[in-house]
């Protein structure tokens, strides 16, 4: 699997959200140069279990022949809710409370999420610690021990989760998964 963060929409006659992306991606496992293949179906999951079914891209590796699926960072791998959904909860913006979501999602898969946070945050905290010391323009001050980067970072990015299940699934690595 790949992300891109850079890509349109578009409805077929069905009313599937075509994506559709001309970035260059590259094979997670390998490196090799990824071209289209073929399409396949994934759907997203809104509040008040409104449901949308997207049209993705396969592409297959020159290299290694390897199949992947091109994710828009608008999706959570091996989650069918938007990523949207996901963060807001996380982030306790999306709450049991909330008129808009009508018990969807339900406590126990808010609770799912809350878990697999807590599961995965010194996971992702290495990843951007790990980026942060490959890219020049990092402060030192925040790879020290004890900044927690992932802090800095959820505050003040709206698309936190996006950007980094990106970062981390592009360079093949990968999260607990429940
Ligand atoms: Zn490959």
């Amino acid at each position: 699997m790949v992300m891109v963060s850079d890509y349109t929409v578009s409805y077929d006659e069905e009313e599937n959200i075509v994506v559709e992306s001309s970035v260059i991606s590259y094979c997670p496992m390998c490196g090799g140069v990824l071209s289209y293949r073929d399409t396949c179906e994934r759907i997203m999951l809104l509040e008040r279990r409104e449901r949308r079914n997207y049209i993705i891209r396969r592409l297959k590796c020159h290299h290694c022949g390897k199949l992947h699926r091109e994710l828009p960072d608008c999706l959570v791998p091996y989650k069918h809710y938007a990523a949207e959904v996901i963060s807001g909860t996380l982030d306790g913006v999306v709450t049991l409370e909330d008129d808009d979501s009508e018990d969807y999602p339900c406590a126990a898969t808010m609770k799912k999420w809350h878990h697999w946070l807590v599961v995965n945050y010194l996971r992702m905290e290495e990843y951007l610690k790990s980026a942060g010391r490959h890219l020049s323009g990092c402060g030192e001050d925040l790879l020290k021990p004890g900044i927690t980067l992932f802090e800095k970072w959820r505050s003040s990015n709206v698309g936190w989760l996006e950007t980094i299940l990106c970062l981390i699934y592009n360079s093949g690595g990968s999260l607990a998964v429940f």
